[in-house]
């Protein structure tokens, strides 16, 4: 169990303590950035997420499902805050959410851990980018549509095979995208840290505001996992923690429609000099 959070090794997780996560979030608070500070590099970008060989294990924590393969097969992330590519190594589920949104915490949220594509994990525990975590949240819901269905249809596959520490089960292949939100360009991002030892200050955060849905049965086969009743860490202390969105902008004008009325005001400007000459042409007649 990680409930007795003060007898946690590690420094970070004792008096680190600039950029803890997770923390709640508060909207009213959250800066949307026009002036591109933080969220610099566009879309986000996923590649190769539909069909990832994975080994699941229930780890005592929680149950982590990680990447099998060479790094080079991973798959990877880019663009949004991301100066650099990620590819990814877990991803691992936490009952109930550990970020809070206004004070108010999901069922549920899964972690897909990152580590910089450049980087050894070693190394990057020690650079302030050098993790990027997509966190999704998760809501149960009774009546789901057949599109809502598809993330508890992935995972009800595995879990019931993972309840008890230590179990294990290798070369299972998961359309990860069916985990992820169906709106992937609305996010809260920040710069934090791992929720659990040792506490590094080296996360880039992006979560989505948008939850998936999961059936009321899927979410009774976490619960009785045997990892004890929950396993989140307590919301930190907000300091330096300084928590971004995309612009309204960014996510509502494609750059088609942009195009287009770039094209239409070039045209009505011709249009305009054409009648304005035409009507000089008449009056100096
Ligand atoms: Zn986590």
């Amino acid at each position: 169990m990680l409930t007795d959070e003060s007898s946690w090794p590690g420094a970070f997780c004792k008096k680190g303590v600039k950029r803890q996560s997770p923390i709640d979030i508060r909207t009213n608070e959250v800066i949307r950035d026009f002036e591109k500070q933080f969220i610099k590099y566009g879309e986000l970008n996923f590649t190769g997420y539909e069909s990832v060989l994975m080994t699941g294990i229930n780890n005592g924590h929680t149950i982590q499902f990680s990447t099998d393969g060479d790094n080079s097969m991973h798959p990877t992330i880019r663009g949004g805050p991301l100066k650099h590519q990620y590819r990814l190594e877990q991803f691992h589920f936490h009952w109930l959410s550990e970020h809070a949104i206004n004070g108010v915490k999901f069922p549920m949220e899964i972690h897909f851990v990152h580590v910089r594509s450049d980087l050894k994990v070693s190394e990057a525990l020690k650079k302030r980018d050098g993790l990027a975590i997509i966190s999704v949240f998760c809501n149960v819901k009774a009546d789901l549509t057949v599109e809502e269905e598809e993330p508890s249809e992935e995972l009800i596959q595995y879990i019931p095979q993972l309840m008890r520490t230590a179990d294990r089960i290798s070369g299972v292949l998961i359309d990860i995208r069916k985990l992820l939100t169906l709106d992937k360009r609305s996010y809260y991002t920040y710069l934090g840290s791992l929720t659990s030892p040792e506490c590094n200050e080296v996360v880039v955060w992006i979560i989505f505001m948008k939850p998936i849905q999961i059936t009321d049965a899927l979410y009774r086969i976490f619960g009785k996992v045997g990892v004890g009743r929950h396993n989140f860490r307590s919301l930190q202390k907000v300091s330096h923690h300084l928590v971004f969105q995309p612009p309204p902008e960014m996510i509502t004008t494609p750059k088609a429609v942009k195009i287009l009325s770039n094209v239409v005001r070039v045209i009505r400007d011709f249009f305009h000099n054409v009648t304005s000459f035409v009507s000089k042409g008449l009056k100096t007649r």
